[in-house]
């Protein structure tokens, strides 16, 4: 078991991997101011990022985590202040923005297809040609 210092409040606390980024008083206050962000955004759509810091007493840094993993999503038109990692376009959640996800998800797509067989074809194309000449 590992013991690290608390990086909300100091204290030392049990750390029991990346789920435990602070000590549990923390991680449960933290939550809570959460659930008072997702409320504020549902309540106030098209809030800017800033706005929802101020009254929710939280910080732009702590919201814009939380937009990253896709726990807070913004109303369309908000300035949310986070960009696409892949081509700096304005966004409202995750890492990237739709058309580089879509882009993502095409090429993923295509690597795992698997090449057509040119033989394959051709042989149906001969036995086609065959009927053909039968019906004649
Ligand atoms: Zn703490
Ligand atoms: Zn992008």
């Amino acid at each position: 078991m590992e013991v690290r210092s608390c990086r909300g409040c100091g204290k030392l606390y049990n750390y029991l991997g990346p789920s435990t980024p602070a000590c549990p008083a923390c991680m449960a206050a933290m939550e809570e101011k959460f659930q008072v962000c997702k409320e504020y955004i549902r309540d106030n759509p098209g809030a800017n990022i800033q706005k929802v810091a101020d009254e929710t007493d939280t910080s732009v840094k702590m919201i814009k985590q939380w937009v990253r993993e896709e726990r807070l999503t913004f109303a369309e038109g908000s300035v949310v202040g986070i960009e696409c990692e892949s081509c700096g376009a304005s966004i409202l959640t995750g890492r990237y923005c739709p058309a580089c996800k879509f882009k993502m998800q095409q090429s993923f797509a295509n690597a795992s297809r698997r090449p057509s067989d040119p033989q394959k074809t051709q042989t149906k194309n001969d036995r086609d040609n065959k009927m053909r000449f039968l019906d004649r």
